[in-house]
Order: C-alpha cells, then structure tokens, then sequence
C-alpha cells in the first residue's frame, strides 16, 4: 500500500480546527486543514476565549494579542441584570476590569473577552505561519473512506465544483455540528436534543452606550414582565453589540421590536445580521473511529450560556495534536489514540450537561415583578445567587482525566469538591496547577513543548529520566525550587504532558520506570 499523502488532514478551520493546525504546526507534523468557505467571518458566535484557553494562548505567544484585540483594560466584565437598558438594574455580577482583576491565584491567564470574529484571524495567521501547515480555504471534504488505515478523502472547490482525491494517515474532522465526517462514520448523538430556538441580532450602534447608566459591562441580561427573554453582549466596547433571543416561538422574527425591547425606547442602530439557530444538547458516543477523530463542534453542541462550546473543543484539539504527534514521530503507542475518546468525552458530556442545567436556570428566573424572591434585599444572597447562574471559571481550568489509561494513578481520590474550593490539584490526569514562581515568572511558562519531569526536592529523577531517554519518550527535567509550588504538588517528582496534564507523580523515580514511561506513552498498562 502507498505512503499517505498527507499525515493528518483536518477538516474545518473553525477554532478547533486552527487550534489543532496549531499544535501541530508548532511540533513540526504535517497537515493539512481544508476549510469549505473562504476564511472570513464576519458573524461574532464565540465572544469569551475561557482561562483554559487562554493558558494555550500564552504558550503560543499570543495571550496579549488576544487580549488586546478589541476590549480595554478598563472596562468591566460584568454581568448586570436589568429590565431593558433604560429601564431598572436589578442586580449585577461584578468582574473586574483586566487592569483591577489583577494576577490570579489558579492561572496565569483569566478568561478573555475576544469575540470570533477577532479570535479566528489571529489564530489562523498563526497556524499558517508554521512551515509543516497548509490551509486550504474554499476547499470542501465531500466524501471519506477508511481503507484499513489509509483515509481516501475527496475535497471539491466550493467555487469552481472541481474534485481531487488524496490520502491521509490521520483525519480529523473539525467541521462543525453539521459536518461529513461523524455523519459518515455513523457516529451517534447522546443528549436531550433541541433546547430552544435562539435568534442572534447583530447590530451597530454607538449611541447605545450613551442611553443609559449602567456603564460598561460584558453581559447585559433581561428580564422583563414577560420574563428572563434574552441577553446582550457588548463585542468590541464601542458600537457592535449582538443581541441573543433565548426562545423565539412565534412568527416572524421582528428584530426592530426586539432591540426596542432591549433598550426600553427608540434609538438609532444598524442591524448587520440576523441569525436564527437551534440551541441544543448533544454529544456524540465516540470520538473516533479507526484513524478518523472528530472533535469540537463536530462531538458536542452545547448550550453557549457557560462559554463551554470553544472552550471543550479547543481541549479536545490539544488533546490530541500531541498524541497524533507521537505516533506520526515513532515514540507514541496506539493506546494513546484510544485515550483521546477515554479522556475527552466524558470532559464533553459534563460541559454539555451544566451548560444546559445553566441555560435553564436563567431562563426560569421569574418575570420581573416576581424578582425579590430571587433577588432579595441581602447582598451575599444575590450575589450567591447570580454566581449559580454562571458557571465558575475555575471549573474551566481544574478538569481531570478520571481513569484514563495513559496516566498512572497515585491512589489519592478525587475532591468533589475542588470547583467550590478553588484547590488545584496534581493528581494524575489533573490539568497541572499554576504557580508563580518567586521570579515572578509563571510556572507553566516552564513547561516544554514535550513532556516536562517537574523536580520540587532532591528527589531522584534519574531512573525515569533514562527510561525515556532509552524509550525515546522527549522529556526536558525542570527544577523547581519553591516550597509553596511543592505544596500544591504535594510530591517531589511530578511527569507533565506536552498538554499540561499530569501523567505521574511520585517521591522518587519509581523501581518499574520503564513501565511508567510505556505507559505515558500509550504503549502498555501499568
Ligand atoms: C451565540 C453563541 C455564543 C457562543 N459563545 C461562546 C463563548 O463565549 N465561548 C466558547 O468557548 N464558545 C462559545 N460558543 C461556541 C463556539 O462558537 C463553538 O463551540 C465553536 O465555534 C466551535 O468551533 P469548531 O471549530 O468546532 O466549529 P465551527 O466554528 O462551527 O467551525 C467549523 C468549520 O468547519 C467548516 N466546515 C464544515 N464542513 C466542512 C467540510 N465538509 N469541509 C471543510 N470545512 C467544513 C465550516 O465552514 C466551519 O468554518 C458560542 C456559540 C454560539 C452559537
């Protein structure tokens, strides 16, 4: 049988797409991304880049582009609740400014107000501006075929209508909730469905700002007498706003209406689109099937209330670039490709989960009359109040792969509660904790691209270090000589993978290394 022409073929540059182009750009791996439209978006989906996200950004050198794309460092980030924007604030979740949040204790990022529209061009100007990249834009996956480890893939110009086949080692399909390739895989759907039918109102206005009091603020929530019917979010903090419908049931949609009701009176806009989509709770039952993996929205559609969609893609996407990597470099086993569904799908069906139970939640908030029940005369009861309508940004960070089998497990079990405590943890499979560094460097800023052997002690690293030296395994040692980051790690040695997840932790390097390094690298069970 003939080489592959293409390593990995990636199909959608949508974030998850790019991310994945990214990551493997950045190992030097070969691939391919085809995307069926021309590269531009105009039509913001996606406004918050959540912390997990962002800590990726950082080590693509991105973080303050991003950042910096389109919000000031002065503006709020908060939630307020409001019966129209002229109308009465009823209660407001305060999130400070980039400039007063000040450095975080869990990350060294916070999440980040960058809409699609700003966020995809600079992650596809930095997925094309690696050597091993190629995209394709205005090019289509119309078919594939798995021929017994070799993808048959046939790309149409979505222009011209012209067919060409190639060949890949890997596909993955990155194509959106209605994409080719789960569908051809008959992959099935998981979850309750449809949830409601969401209208998205994309409107100019700069007088907007100026119509009312409440000042700047990301999200501005309303409830009305008719009810919890919708929420605007501020896209560039000037004069691009988007307006979404939670539920709209009847007839046409009158968008003139919809933004008199946001605003409480007549005022000048533009309307530059109008959008109705289905909010639904899905997730696919697997992720993968022989070579060909699906991931992002192609997996799971999630309710965007929570800002959970990119950001559970986005993990998927990075999950898997340095598995595929592995492989395709000769040091990876095939374990590591059936850990991608182990790791990965359950992370999805949780955030498909909450992200419903929160889009319930708000929108069962009584109309505003009946509000003091909800929202009564007390300070902490509101504000625990409105936290429970969001979902915490430190769950967005401390997510573990529970059971997977190219982690070794240490014995110690997992806290129910580490989302309440905001405890970080080391545990095997556990997104590494973040720490600052007594320089004022941030730990993760010394993670490599491969595998990083974290040294808090004198501990010896010497027998792991040469088992993967021996195997092959790329790992760089990195010492670290801070009591309080030792805490938090709670053992001396601790193995990071090129994802920042735990592998294994241990008080010194262990007798069976060698079964350690195999297993880290999806070739045998400990
Ligand atoms: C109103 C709203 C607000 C949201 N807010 C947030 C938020 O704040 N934070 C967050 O994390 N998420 C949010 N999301 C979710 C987020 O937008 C999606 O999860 C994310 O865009 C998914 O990325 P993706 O790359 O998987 O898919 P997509 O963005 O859908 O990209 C798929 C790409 O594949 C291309 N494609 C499809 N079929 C083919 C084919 N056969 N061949 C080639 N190309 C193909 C498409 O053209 C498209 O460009 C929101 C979603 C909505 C609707």
């Amino acid at each position: 049988m003939a080489d592959p022409q293409i390593p990995v073929l990636i199909a959608g540059g949508g974030p998850v797409g790019l991310t994945l182009a990214v990551e493997l750009g950045r190992r030097g791996v070969e691939c391919t991304l085809v995307e069926k439209r021309d590269g531009k978006i105009t039509v913001p989906r996606m406004s918050q880049v959540s912390t997990r996200n962002m800590e990726y950004c950082r080590r693509w050198g991105i973080a303050e582009k991003v950042r910096s794309a389109v919000w000031t460092n002065t503006h709020t980030l908060d939630f307020v609740y409001l019966t129209s924007m002229t109308g009465k604030e009823i209660a407001r979740l305060r999130v400070p400014s980039y400039q007063d949040r000040g450095p975080l204790t869990y990350t060294p990022e916070g999440p980040c107000h960058c809409p699609q529209i700003y966020y995809d061009p600079i992650l596809a100007e930095l997925a094309k501006s690696f050597p091993s990249v190629t995209v394709r834009y205005n090019t289509e996956l119309t078919s594939l075929k798995d021929d017994g480890g070799i993808i048959h893939a046939c790309l149409t110009n979505s222009g011209s209508g012209e067919k060409e086949t190639t060949t890949a080692r890997f596909l993955v399909g990155c194509d959106g909730p209605n994409g080719v390739v789960r569908k051809s895989l008959g992959i099935e759907l998981d979850g309750t469905g449809g949830l409601a039918n969401s209208v998205n109102i994309f409107f100019r206005s700069a007088e907007l700002a100026t119509l009312h009091d409440k000042g700047w603020a990301r999200f501005y929530r309303c409830i009305d007498d008719g009810g919890s019917w919708g929420e605007m979010i501020a896209i560039d903090g000037r004069e691009l706003w988007r307006l979404t419908i939670y539920d709209h049931t009847d007839g046409d949609i009158d968008a003139d209406g919809y933004l008199r009701r946001l605003a409480g009176c007549d005022f000048p806009y533009e309307i530059l689109s109008v959008q109705a989509w289905e909010r639904r709770d899905f997730c696919a039952k697997n992720l993968r099937k022989g070579n060909v993996f699906i991931a992002g929205d192609a997996a799971h559609e999630v309710s965007p209330t929570g800002g959970l969609g990119m950001h559970t893609g986005v993990n998927e996407a990075v999950n898997l670039a340095w598995k595929l990597s592995a492989i395709i470099e000769g040091w990876g086993g095939l374990t590591l490709l059936d850990s991608y569904e182990a790791e990965c799908l359950p992370q999805a069906a949780f955030n498909v989960n909450i992200s419903t139970r929160s889009f319930h939640r708000i929108t069962e908030l009584p109309p505003s009359q009946a509000l003091s029940d909800v929202f009564p005369d007390d300070k902490e009861a509101v504000d625990a109040k409105l936290w429970s309508l969001t979902i915490p940004d430190f769950i967005k960070v401390q997510f573990t792969y529970e059971n997977s089998p190219v982690c070794v497990p240490d014995g110690t079990k997992a806290n129910p509660n580490d989302a309440e405590n905001m405890k970080q943890s080391a545990r095997p499979g556990s997104r590494a904790p973040h720490g600052w560094l007594k320089t004022g460097e941030a730990l993760f800023d010394q993670f490599g691209r491969d595998f990083t052997l974290l040294q808090f002690a004198e501990a010896d690293a010497g027998g792991l270090l040469a088992a993967a030296k021996e195997i092959g395994l790329p790992v760089d040692l990195s010492r670290i000589n801070d009591e309080d980051l030792a805490a938090i790690y709670e053992l001396p040695l601790v193995l990071v993978r090129p994802d920042g997840h735990v592998a294994w932790r241990g008080g010194q390097s262990p007798a069976d290394a060698a079964s350690v390094i195999n297993t880290v690298r999806g070739i045998a069970a400990v």
